[in-house]
């Protein structure tokens, strides 16, 4: 292509509104424009990066036995009433009416749309398993629309979607898409992990999010430095390692602590650390109270707290709570002398502690020297805390570290949850019928391409990954108006082509610097500069990633840049 009539309108300064790097490379470079907040235009450039992506996870998905369908964005409201999404879509829906006053939504995910068709289309077990997918735009009229196509209202999303007769099939299926999943990011270049995540609100249980790792990711996952163990914070097990210390025990002793509330004024007053303190917490589980003890240093997870009690709703007990249940208000709490029926969880870093502090249920009041199961009864010890940096791993190999990612993939198994809401199902092996077990697979396609310029840029600009790179090769001709340099540059654009390149020529009539600062800022790996050494049939290689330079004599450009 020729750069002076392609739609590449590059940028000097950065967009105000644009604050981390893939967001401002890509309005700069000329890859998107934006039409309304979190709705984009892509321009050549970002078309040509997108269609590659969409060819490799095309490629991927196809190797799975994924068939590709399209599923349309415009869906009745009955459909979502059903699921009952609806309602609990909230604001997130877009929504809007036909001529003819009947309710529709704008396709935010499409798992009701699929379960009626495939309800609909399939009644037997003869055709099971099956998986279908799609490339399409989302709609999600998120509440903070921001970082450019990183959290769009209106994005392309790969959604994928299989249904099963037993869950041993789903299993299957689930495996099969993590490593599809796996390849596509890998064949992008990305430094990602898959994570564990939390099943949450949806009601599935297997779930794995795929993180690409970048300081400005919205999630912390916890990963091992030593193995493949990946996970989201509130997920991942903490491991009970530690040894009761050897100190010996003190009697205990109750000391009043005026004004020292927060863990850190107790820790002072008492001149102790905040790991040589207790917190104790009251929880409302369902319909009663439990105290929840965790080290002083330690945090609550309310996920892991939940799960324990299998529990269908837990809050914080009010203060006035505290106050009716065992005596005393937040800063005085603590496991010694609770009403017996009151469960005391006790984190399993507490079991090893000797002489630790701790709320005396009494305002104003702590407890010193406190050990416990000699001065509180336990109900439980449990993991109810987050890891922290430092935890050894869960799988037994290394030692936890964080960092934050942006998800880009999610895969889920959601058993019947769908095909029960929307009354899907089949004649099973046994002739009964059965709803379908469901699993769903979504990739973030504008959300990856973004992420892989957060992973690859500098100073100039982008660098793109082989497998994305919009053009193979970017040929500058320097001066437009000398005719050897002309004549040169469409010999090599000419031959090039021929030889089946993709090239992009920089023909436009510009200085050295701007046409220099643009191809810098675009980020084609392979450039090829016509300049001065024209007369004796010389261009200049340079390498956008390693920034290696030399002169090439054109009769051996086609032959060095095929082994590169
Ligand atoms: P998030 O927690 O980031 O809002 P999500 O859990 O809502 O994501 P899913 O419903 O699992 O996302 O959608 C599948 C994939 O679509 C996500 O893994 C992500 O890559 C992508 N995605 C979700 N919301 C957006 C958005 N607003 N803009 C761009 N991509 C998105
Ligand atoms: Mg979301």
């Amino acid at each position: 292509m020729r750069q002076s009539n392609m739609l590449i309108p590059t940028l000097r300064e950065v967009p105000k509104e644009a604050d981390i790097p893939s967001h401002q490379l890509l309005l700069k470079a000329g890859y998107i424009r934006k039409l309304a907040s979190g709705v984009y235009n892509f321009l050549p450039l970002g078309k040509r990066v997108l269609r590659k992506l969409e060819t490799i996870i095309r490629e991927e998905m196809d190797r799975t036995g994924a068939q590709e369908i399209q599923m349309p964005t415009l869906q009745p409201a009955e459909l979502w009433e059903a699921s009952g999404r609806w309602e609990t879509m909230g604001l997130e829906l877009m929504r809007l009416n036909d001529r003819h006053e009947r309710k529709f939504a704008l396709g935010a995910t499409h798992e009701e749309v699929v379960t009626s068709l495939i309800g609909d289309e399939i009644n037997s077990y003869k055709k099971l398993p099956l998986t279908v997918y799609q490339i399409q735009s989302k709609f999600r009229d998120e509440k903070r629309p921001r970082f450019g196509l990183l959290r769009g209202r209106e994005f392309l999303m790969k959604d994928a979607y299989s249904f099963h007769e037993t869950y041993e099939s789903l299993d299957e299926a689930y495996n099969r898409l993590f490593e599809a999943y796996k390849r596509v990011f890998e064949r992008c270049g990305l430094n990602f992990r898959a994570v564990i995540a939390d099943s949450g609100a949806m009601g599935g249980k297997d779930t794995h999010e795929f993180m690409v790792l970048s300081d400005i990711g919205e999630d912390t996952i916890a990963y091992s430095d030593q193995s493949d163990y990946a996970a989201n914070v509130e997920m991942a097990p903490v491991l009970p390692t530690q040894e009761k210390s050897e100190t010996e025990p003190k009697p205990l002793e109750k000391i009043e602590t005026p004004n020292a509330k927060t863990m850190q004024e107790v820790a002072d007053f008492l001149g102790h650390s905040l790991q040589e303190g207790m917190k104790a917490i009251m929880f409302k589980v369902d319909d009663r109270f439990v105290m929840v003890v965790t080290r002083g240093d330690h945090e609550v997870n309310d996920v892991k707290l939940k799960n324990l009690f299998d529990a269908k709703f837990i809050e914080l007990a009010t203060e006035q709570e505290t106050i009716d249940v065992v005596g005393a208000g937040f800063g005085s709490l603590g496991p010694i002398n609770v009403p017996e029926d009151v469960e005391v969880i006790a984190d399993y870093a507490v079991k090893p502690l000797v002489n630790a502090s701790c709320g005396a249920n009494e305002n104003g009041y702590h407890y010193r020297n406190v050990t416990p199961e000699r001065d509180f009864e336990v109900t439980q010890y449990a993991d109810v805390r987050f890891i922290e940096e430092g935890d050894p791993s869960p799988d037994g190999h290394g030692t936890i570290q964080f960092a934050k990612g942006i998800e880009v993939g999610h895969v889920f198994k959601l058993g019947s949850l769908y095909a029960d809401k929307l009354n899907a199902s089949f004649l099973n092996q046994e002739g009964r019928a059965q709803t379908y077990i469901m699993g769903c697979y979504g990739i973030g396609v504008s959300r990856t391409l973004a992420s892989v310029v957060e992973q690859f840029h500098d100073e100039q600009g982008m660098f793109w990954p082989d497998s994305l790179v919009p053009f193979d090769v970017h040929i500058i001709n320097l001066n437009m108006k000398k005719d050897e340099q002309v004549d040169l540059a469409e010999t090599v654009y000419t031959n090039l082509q021929e030889q089946s390149f993709d090239v992009l020529y920089d023909d436009r009539q510009e200085r050295a610097g701007v046409k220099f600062n643009d191809s810098d800022l675009i980020g084609i790996t392979h450039r090829v500069t016509i300049g001065k050494r024209a007369n004796e049939g010389y261009v200049e290689y340079k390498n956008r990633k390693t920034g290696e330079q030399q002169d090439i004599h054109v009769d051996e450009l086609v032959s060095f840049l095929k082994t590169l």
